[in-house]
């Protein structure tokens, strides 16, 4: 497997590929893989020529009280399974090339990143969209591959993939859960076995809200506070009914929906969601 660790020899390789027809996927991930990550990296490499997996720790979306220089770097493992399915090039670029001295270029997509997460991290969505579009700009992938376990995350970088006619497919994945519902997370290594039993109150209080809105329900205010019930054992940090691509509140359920929810749990926030589409005939 190619291991990149600067854009110049990252663009020459995926130019190779495109001089040679062949079609790319490409999985950006913090790294310390998990399934989550593993299902992303299978579809881009079932449904492209060549699959490439890039590792990076990107100091522009933590701010100064986050938790970058805690954040679990495991690249050993993570160069071991991205092998297993089948990725055939790690970009992993070092900071220094990534934010050499005197960088001055962010990327500022507007409006959708004001609630959620953008809300309680200002910081954080100009340093996800500035660094994908670096890492667009290396890898130059046909299709890229975003979770849904950062729904918010996925809408920015699609909104941002049309503003600036990147020309790059955006596929989301579902999210993937631990047997017991927990969202897997490189952030769930974190939590002591109390704070791992607590946080399923998250997935717990999502899918009664999923029943609820099976059930018809359509009221935002009743949805989020049986949410808010649900998660009584945690720090709340928002949660939130939205459009799910323009990520504003909605007075009633209609169209496809987000329900998004961080929390605290200890010392780490976690985050989870689930998307709700209202039948066509509603309305
Ligand atoms: P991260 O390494 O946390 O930045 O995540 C890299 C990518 O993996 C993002 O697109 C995430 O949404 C995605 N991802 C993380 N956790 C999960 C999960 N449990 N299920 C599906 N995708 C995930």
């Amino acid at each position: 497997m190619n291991v990149f660790h600067t854009a110049d020899p990252m663009r020459a390789w995926s130019e190779a590929q495109r001089a040679a027809g062949k079609t790319i996927g490409f999985t950006p991930t913090m790294g310390a893989l998990h399934a989550g990550h593993e299902s992303l990296m299978r579809a881009a490499a079932a449904q492209n020529d060549v699959s490439v997996l890039s590792i990076y720790v990107n100091p522009t979306q933590f701010a100064p009280h986050e938790d970058f220089n805690q954040y679990p770097r495991t690249l050993d493992a993570d160069s071991a399974l991205a092998a297993r399915v089948g990725v055939n090039a790690i970009y992993a670029p070092a900071d220094a090339a990534m934010y050499p001295p005197g960088y001055a270029t962010y990327v500022d997509v507007e409006r959708i990143t004001q609630r959620l997460c953008g809300g309680s991290r200002p910081h954080f969505f100009r340093g996800v969209a500035t660094v994908v579009a670096k890492l667009f700009n290396a890898v130059r992938p046909h299709r890229a591959y975003f979770g849904q376990k950062d729904a918010q995350q996925a809408a920015v970088i699609r909104r941002m993939t049309r503003d600036l006619d990147l020309g790059i497919e955006i596929v989301e994945m579902p999210i993937v859960r631990e047997p017991d519902g927990l969202a897997m997370s490189s952030r769930n290594k974190y939590l002591s076995p109390g704070e791992r039993q607590r946080a399923l109150c998250l997935s717990r209080g999502l899918a009664l809200a999923r029943d609820l809105l099976n059930a018809g329900e359509r009221d935002p205010q009743t949805i989020i506070d049986t949410v808010r019930n649900a998660m009584n054992g945690v720090d709340i940090d928002y949660i939130e009914l939205v459009d799910a691509e323009a990520i504003v509140p909605l007075d009633r359920v209609r169209g496809t929906v987000l329900l998004a929810v961080a929390a605290r749990v200890g010392e780490t926030r976690l985050i989870d969601n689930i998307k709700f589409t209202a039948p066509d005939d509603e309305e």
